[in-house]
C-alpha cells in the first residue's frame, strides 16, 4: 500500500467518522474498559483508555484509523499490561465467521491469485505460480450463500442462548462483524464472572463438540420407545430432528444422527469466545478490510448484508487494480479485473486497496 492509498483511506474513514459518530455504539463503564486501534499501514495500538464517550471520540476521529476496538472485560487499571489490569468480568461474546462454515460455494469464490502477474486459479494454492513461477497468495471471497450460512448460525446461537441457557432475548445484541459474520453480545451478568473454561464448554456446546460420538447417540435412541420423551437441549434437538425424518430415511439411524446434529450445531468461533482479555471491534466502528460498518442488526428477516453496513460514500475513485474477482454491494456488480484502471464508487473500492489488491490512481 503507497502513502497516496493510505492517506485516501485514511479520509475516507475520517469524513464517516466525521459525519456518523453518533452511530458509534459504546459500552457501558467506558472507563473500565481497554481500548485499542490498528492505523492504515500500521500495527496495533492497545491498553488505551478513556474517561468518557467525548474523549474516545476525540481519538477516533483524530486518529481515524483502520480498526476500533474495545474490550468485553471490564478493568480495574484497563491501560496497564494484562497481568496488572486487575481483570473484573467480561460480557460473554460469539463470533460465527462465514470463513469457518463448510459451504459449497467457496470452491468457486476462493482463489490464488499471483501478486506478480495476476493470474489466478481455484484453490489448493501451487507452491509457485503457474505461469511465471511467483509467488502465489490466497483470496476468500464471500457470497450470498456464505452471507446466509453466517445468518443461520448466528440465529442457531440465539436459539441455544434463549432455549438452553435461559437468557432474555433483549439482552442479546446482534452486530454484523463489518466482513463476513456476525458478533453477538450478551448483557447477562450471569455469564460476566465466567472463566476461560467455562466459557469454552459453551461454546463446545453450541459446536455440538461436546456431544457422545453419533454412534452412541443411535444406539441410545435404537432402545428408546418410539415416542419416548424428548428430553431437553441436544438431546431434544436431535430427538426431534430424527423422529421427524426416520420413516422415510433411506440411509442408517447414525448417519442421521449426524446430519440432526450438523445442521443445528452453530459454529461459533471458540478462540473468541474463551479469550477473556480480548478486544473486539467497536460497535458502529468501520471494518478495517472492507470500510462496512459494525452495524446493529435489529431484525433478520429485514437486514441486508451487502446493503446496510455499506455506509461510505459513493464518490467515484480511480483505482489501479492488479486483481480483483466480481464482488457485489448496494446491488451492484463489481469486477472481476485484472491489471486494469477502474473508476468505481468509494464504498467498493476500499476493500481492494485495504487488501493491497490495488492503488489509487
Ligand atoms: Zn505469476
Ligand atoms: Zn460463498
Amino acid at each position: 500500500m503507497n502513502d497516496g492509498t493510505k492517506t485516501w483511506l485514511r479520509n475516507a474513514y475520517k469524513e464517516f467518522y466525521f459525519r456518523s459518530s453518533e452511530s458509534i455504539e459504546f459500552p457501558e463503564d467506558i472507563g473500565s474498559r481497554e481500548f485499542g486501534y490498528i492505523p492504515f499501514g500500521g500495527g496495533m495500538v492497545r491498553h488505551l483508555s478513556f474517561k468518557s464517550r467525548g474523549e474516545a471520540l476525540a481519538e477516533i476521529l483524530k486518529q481515524s484509523p483502520s480498526s476500533v476496538y474495545c474490550s468485553n472485560a471490564r478493568y480495574e487499571f484497563p491501560a496497564r499490561p494484562i497481568e496488572e489490569k486487575g481483570w473484573l468480568g467480561a460480557e460473554l461474546i460469539f463470533d460465527i465467521d462465514a470463513t469457518d462454515i463448510p459451504t459449497p460455494c467457496k470452491k468457486g469464490h476462493d482463489l490464488w491469485y499471483c501478486e506478480k502477474c495476476h493470474a489466478s486459479g481455484k484453490l489448493p494454492r501451487p507452491p509457485k505460480c503457474t505461469k511465471c513461477g511467483g509467488p502465489p497468495a490466497e483470496f476468500h471471497g464471500t457470497c450470498e450463500t456464505c452471507l446466509d450460512a453466517a445468518k443461520d448460525h448466528t440465529t442457531r446461537v440465539v436459539g441455544f442462548l434463549t432455549g438452553d441457557f435461559g437468557v432474555d432475548p433483549e439482552a442479546i445484541k446482534v452486530y454484523f462483524s463489518g466482513n463476513r459474520g456476525y458478533h453477538l453480545h450478551i448483557f447477562d451478568k450471569r455469564f460476566d464472572v465466567l472463566d476461560q473454561a467455562a466459557r469454552g464448554e459453551i461454546a463446545d456446546y453450541m459446536r455440538g463438540a461436546s456431544l457422545p460420538l453419533s454412534q452412541t447417540i443411535a444406539s441410545t435412541l435404537r432402545r428408546r420407545p418410539p415416542s419416548g420423551p424428548q428430553g431437553a437441549g441436544w438431546t431434544r434437538r436431535i430427538t426431534g430432528y430424527v423422529d421427524e425424518r426416520r420413516q422415510d430415511y433411506g440411509g442408517t439411524l447414525q448417519k442421521l444422527v449426524s446430519e440432526a446434529v450438523s445442521s443445528q450445531r452453530a459454529m461459533v468461533d471458540s478462540s473468541v469466545t474463551t479469550d477473556i482479555h480480548r478486544v473486539f471491534r467497536l460497535a458502529g466502528t468501520l471494518h478495517g478490510d472492507t470500510g462496512m460498518s459494525k452495524a446493529r442488526v435489529k431484525s433478520f428477516a429485514k437486514f441486508d448484508p451487502q446493503e446496510d453496513p455499506v455506509v461510505l460514500s459513493a464518490r467515484p475513485v480511480k483505482v489501479k487494480v492488479d486483481f480483483h474477482p466480481h464482488f457485489r454491494l448496494k446491488h451492484k456488480d463489481f469486477g472481476p479485473y485484472k491489471s486494469e484502471t477502474v473508476e468505481i464508487p468509494t464504498f467498493a473500492a476500499v476493500s481492494i486497496l485495504t487488501r493491497g489488491l490495488g492503488e489509487v490512481a
